[in-house]
């Protein structure tokens, strides 16, 4: 088998390479407009819409707390009781208690700046300490510009569980400073809330307050500890999304880059910040690219596959066209000069005798002029398929032209050769009839030994020459050279 490139290959390959590039040109160039495409609209419409429903969202569940820690700071028996000296600590416990109960939150507490006592449902918790670092969120509230704030701590009445504290300011009614009220919820609360907005809409969500600190997020290691200004890509944007109101920015984390929406919560005094990196937001653009290149890659084989199949056959039988003659179908003129090289080659390696018959039909002329072309035609398939049944495997009948062949016959004496010429004259004599009339078809031969060194034209002028003394003798015979070598 032949495994050189021939043109049909080099064809097939520029095909293919053509259909390949084309295709990934086409699908690289679609996936480029569709990504810039999400992208956009990631940016636009996707976050802003994902950012404002979370929005709504903590708004609904925060606010809930927020405004029962308003309640309870404008509350008359709360300001009353604390004006009237916090008397008999009981009440406020029961009262702590009722509203834990009513609304169903986790903590609820009461903290005077006269006594600094900390009173919790569950009875007085402790005294507070100005020379505390953990007491510093009472004393730091005193002066916040807002009457509530939102803090994240650990709760030292709950296993010092990390708790959300909503603590809201308390003033009498001449606008003297009381105390703080307020309720603590479990963080994991919020990080449940978080962790289903993630499921939703497959993003990272999570609060910052103004310093950058997280405050709510998935993973609660990260609450309180993690920085945005010290995390890895987004600290590059932390200035924009902590001193924004809101916005669209994108950074390049170690994943890549990563679309961020930031909105400021003003209620919490924290920032929300969605993220969703580029990667994960095209993932369902490059599976779709993969497929698409997987069914061009498909058809894009096939189509080439029955192109080589076509190119194939059409090669096959051009071949077959310039070496075989179409009227007698053995090999023409130029195929047996390349089958004459490789026979000369081979004997001579092989120091085998190699012999040439050239035949030519007797009065041919005649035939083609008394009973038409058509028999003349039929004579000549006649006389190749005689040629042919008397040929072995290896040697090589052609057609050299008109009505005239030539036969080679490898490891083949010229003795031999020479009976197989008159085999033939007889089989022509015997089998072969003009059309149209029962006179038999006559064949005149000459026989020749392949001498090493011979070419095809010294080899076939001695065939001729002894043709013609057979045409000269009165045709239907053999000429051989046998005699000189005999
Ligand atoms: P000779 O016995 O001396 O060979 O006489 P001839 O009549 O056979 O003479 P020659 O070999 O020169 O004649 C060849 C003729 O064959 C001439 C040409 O018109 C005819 N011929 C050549 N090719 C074809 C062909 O494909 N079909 C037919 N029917 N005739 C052909
Ligand atoms: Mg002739």
């Amino acid at each position: 088998m032949r495994l050189s490139i021939t043109s049909g290959n080099r064809l097939i390959l520029t095909l293919g390479a053509i259909l390949v590039a084309g295709f990934l040109a086409v699908n690289l160039y679609s996936l480029r407009v569709s990504s810039d495409a999400l992208r956009e609209l990631l940016v636009r419409n996707t976050l802003p819409l994902t950012s404002n429903n979370i929005y709504s969202d903590i708004q609904e569940s925060l606010l809930r707390p927020i405004y029962i820690a308003s309640l309870m700071a404008h509350d008359t028996f709360l300001i009353d009781w604390m004006t009237s000296g916090e008397r008999d600590p009981e009440q406020v416990q029961r009262y702590l208690q009722a509203i834990q109960e009513r609304y169903d939150v986790f903590s609820a507490f009461v903290v005077s700046d006269l006594s600094h006592r900390y009173y919790h449902f569950d009875g007085i918790l402790k005294t507070i300490n100005r020379r505390s670092q953990k007491d510093q969120w009472f004393f730091s509230m005193r002066s916040h510009p807002s009457p509530y704030r939102v803090d994240i701590d650990t709760n030292e009445a709950a296993k010092h569980r990390l708790t959300i504290f909503i603590n809201h300011k308390i003033h009498d009614q001449e606008g003297r400073y009381l105390g703080i009220t307020g309720l603590g919820l479990e963080v994991a609360t919020m990080s449940s809330l978080i962790a289903s907005y993630k499921r939703r809409y497959d993003r990272d969500i999570f609060f910052v307050n103004r310093l950058g600190v997280v405050q709510s997020h998935v993973e609660e290691a990260l609450i309180g500890k993690a920085n945005i200004n010290d995390r890895e890509g987004i600290r590059t944007v932390a200035d924009q999304i902590l001193s924004g109101e809101q916005g669209s920015l994108r950074y390049t984390g170690g994943q890549g880059p990563v679309f961020v929406r930031y909105r400021y919560i003003p209620e919490l005094d924290w920032v929300l910040i969605v993220e969703q990196p580029e990667r994960s937001a095209l993932a369902s653009l490059r599976a779709a690219f993969y497929r698409n290149l997987a069914v061009g890659g498909g058809v894009t084989l096939v189509v080439l596959l029955i192109s080589a199949l076509s190119v194939h056959r059409f090669q096959t039988r051009l071949e077959r066209l310039a070496t075989i003659d179409k009227l007698s179908g053995l090999h023409n003129r130029q195929s047996f000069e390349t089958l004459y090289k490789q026979a000369t080659a081979q004997a001579e390696r092989q120091q085998q005798p190699l012999s040439l018959l050239m035949f030519d039909i007797d009065r041919f002329k005649h035939i083609n002029d008394q009973h038409g072309h058509l028999a003349g035609d039929h004579v000549i398939e006649r006389v190749a398929s005689l040629a042919q049944a008397r040929r072995r495997g290896t040697d090589v009948v052609a057609r050299w032209g008109g009505d005239e062949f030539v036969m080679l016959l490898s490891d083949c004496p010229i003795a031999d050769a020479k009976c197989l010429a008159e085999q033939l004259c007889r089989d022509a004599r015997e089998s072969i009839e003009v059309p149209g009339c029962n006179r038999a078809v006559t064949l005149s031969i000459g026989v020749v030994a392949y001498h090493q060194g011979d070419t095809l034209d010294e080899l076939l002028a001695r065939a001729d020459v002894l043709l013609y003394q057979a045409k000269g003798a009165g045709r239907n015979q053999v000429a051989s050279d046998v005699g000189e070598h005999a």
